[in-house]
């Protein structure tokens, strides 16, 4: 005999109550692309009855099936403990949708907010022309920059083949891929004849040893998108060491360092860094101009090397 709860009909609302309390109890992580059960059931419904989520819930009846692919997507994201997007395979950033997979980390960060403001207060973006995101992962940043700034030539990067496959998809799927484009490279080591007005970067920034404390979500995720070093600032020391080179003379350097953020002011306190602010959350993103990380060039050269055991030249 049928469950006598999956043939009764029953009201969306209330099967998404139960959804977001399934989710509650569960001890699950949430950040990676919401930031609470409610949230997350309301996402994983629409996704298993196909409605859109930027809109209210219909108020109507689900029948036994409906709840069953409901019941069926909550208890996947409890066992797995991966994120919502890995099992919807596509989520959201800046307004736009991603297709994503394990390969690549779930889109998320505060650059959103600076991309869809085109970079103001900051950064005069009517400058822009050429833009590199460095690990771009699933290309959201990148394709972000390309739909925000309509008269810029776009080039994302990273070291994973399996993310740029993804982001070439995505660029099509947002109709902006003849404004792309995708190269392999181990930060700069591929792109050292080009120059670009604004390079940005999520790059990995999370210390290694943190590993052990991030939530099973987190674990889900690629680790070369998130651990840099013991510090955190691997990537970033990298990054703050060839930047200069690959800016046009007004160029800029958009770079975001989360928890780390405050390792590296310590580490250069003679550079006044511009730190973004943010109105709907997040905070170490650091910004700089060409001509900033030229003055401290020596200073930038001098912690890369002593950071790497290296004697100064
Ligand atoms: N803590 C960051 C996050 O989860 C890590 C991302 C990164 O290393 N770029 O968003």
């Amino acid at each position: 005999m049928v469950s006598p709860i999956l043939t009764a009909r029953r009201p969306i609302i209330e099967v998404l109550q139960a959804a977001a309390q399934r989710l509650e109890s569960a001890g699950l992580f949430f950040g990676h692309g919401t930031d609470n059960a409610h949230d997350e059931a309301a996402w994983l419904i629409c996704h298993a009855l196909q409605l859109p989520v930027d809109k209210a819930l219909p108020d109507r009846l689900l029948n036994a099936r409906e709840q069953r692919q409901i019941a069926s997507l909550i208890e996947q994201r409890i066992e797995l403990r991966q994120p919502a997007a890995y099992l919807t395979g596509s989520t959201w950033f800046a307004g736009l949708q991603f297709q994503v997979s394990s390969d690549v980390l779930v889109p998320r960060s505060p650059l959103a907010e600076l991309l869809v403001n085109q970079f103001q207060p900051w950064i005069d973006a009517s400058g822009i022309q050429t833009v590199l995101d460095l690990g771009t992962g699933s290309g959201c940043i990148a394709i972000a920059c390309a739909h925000y700034l309509p008269g810029t030539q776009v080039t994302g990067s990273d070291i994973s083949l399996p993310a740029l496959q993804l982001a070439r998809l995505n660029a099509e799927a947002n109709q902006l891929a003849q404004r792309c484009e995708w190269v392999y490279s181990d930060v700069f080591q591929n792109l050292s004849t080009q120059r670009f007005d604004l390079i940005i970067s999520n790059p990995p920034y999370v210390p290694e040893l943190r590993q052990q404390q991030l939530p099973d979500e987190y674990q889900a995720e690629p680790a070369l998108g998130l651990y840099s070093g013991g510090d955190g600032l691997e990537h970033a020391a990298r990054i703050l060491l060839g930047a200069a080179r690959q800016l046009t003379s007004e160029g800029h350097l958009i770079l975001e360092l989360g928890e780390s953020a405050d390792s590296l002011q310590q580490q250069l306190p003679m550079i006044p860094f511009i730190w973004s602010e943010f109105e709907y959350g997040g905070e170490g993103v650091l910004i700089a101009s060409r001509a900033l990380l030229q003055t401290h060039e020596r200073a930038i050269t001098h912690w890369y090397q002593s950071r790497n055991g290296q004697e100064e030249t």
